[in-house]
């Protein structure tokens, strides 16, 4: 067979095993392997091009996140009369966050939540 003339124990072997030089010349003579390379090139470019998006988002959470956190220390040292307000408001930012996460395009289940698997 041609593939055992290359020594090819299959792309991720092959990816794994063979250092760059090695690999790079497996490329060159063997087309299955070669072909694996561009698909996973073009995957890897793909999550080039998408993780500036993703950081972004993952920011602005974290800016919300942090403005809860805030918002709700403030209300805790403020809240022995105004103790019922104060839930009221905490309720609000809760229900108000969750909307902000929705509009994210984060991963949300059929009740709002953050859903991580
Ligand atoms: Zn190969």
């Amino acid at each position: 067979m041609d593939n055992q003339n290359k020594n090819c124990n299959g792309y991720e072997a092959m990816f794994t095993f063979l250092n760059e030089e090695d690999f790079n010349h497996h490329l060159e003579v063997c087309e299955e392997c070669a072909k694996e390379h561009a698909r996973m090139q073009k995957v890897s470019d793909l999550i080039q091009e998408a993780k500036p998006y993703i950081k972004e988002k993952k920011k602005q959470a974290r800016i919300l996140v942090t403005a809860a956190a805030f918002f709700v220390a403030v209300f805790a040292t403020l809240s022995v009369p105004l103790c019922m307000v104060g839930v009221d408001v905490y309720d609000n930012l809760v229900a108000q966050n969750t909307y902000d996460v929705q509009e994210l395009g984060l991963p949300v289940d059929e009740y709002g939540f953050l859903y991580i698997e």
